[in-house]
């Protein structure tokens, strides 16, 4: 594993990871709904194998909706190598498109990431590396 990804991403902060959110999504969903927020969660355990959670808010401002799409990428990938927390950035930012596990949803993840499902493997392997050290 360490040989295969042998650096880990300095993308820390909020904004870093906001930033590196909009340039992929400006890359190939152009077209999707606006993304008001990106952010590490603490909350997000990695036990329930979540690794990010998207949500879509709407809410009403006197009369008229506003709709918030927020990212939340658990705060233990702060630290990994970056393709596997591009893997996670990808899953969420497709979900902008497509809201259910289904093969559209798979099809858009390979294609905003090649080795989509073999990062998928390789994130669990890491992350069970992770918890078997604490
Ligand atoms: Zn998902």
């Amino acid at each position: 594993m360490e040989k295969r990804y042998p650096d880990i991403h300095d993308i820390r902060s909020d904004k870093a990871l906001y930033d590196y959110t909009i340039a992929l999504k400006n890359r190939y969903l152009k077209k999707s709904s606006p993304l008001n927020k990106v952010l590490y969660d603490d909350k997000i355990t990695l036990k329930k194998q979540a690794l990010g959670l998207h949500s879509y808010i709407a809410k009403n401002h006197g009369g008229k909706t506003k709709s918030k799409n927020e990212i939340r990428i658990s705060s233990k990938l702060r630290q990994v190598p970056e393709p596997l927390l591009r893997m996670v950035v990808v899953h969420e930012l497709a979900h902008l498109k497509e809201k259910d596990h289904n093969k559209a949803f798979y099809q858009l993840c390979c294609h905003m990431q090649g080795d989509y499902h073999q990062l998928e493997f390789d994130l669990r392997l890491w992350l069970t590396m992770l918890e078997l050290e604490d």
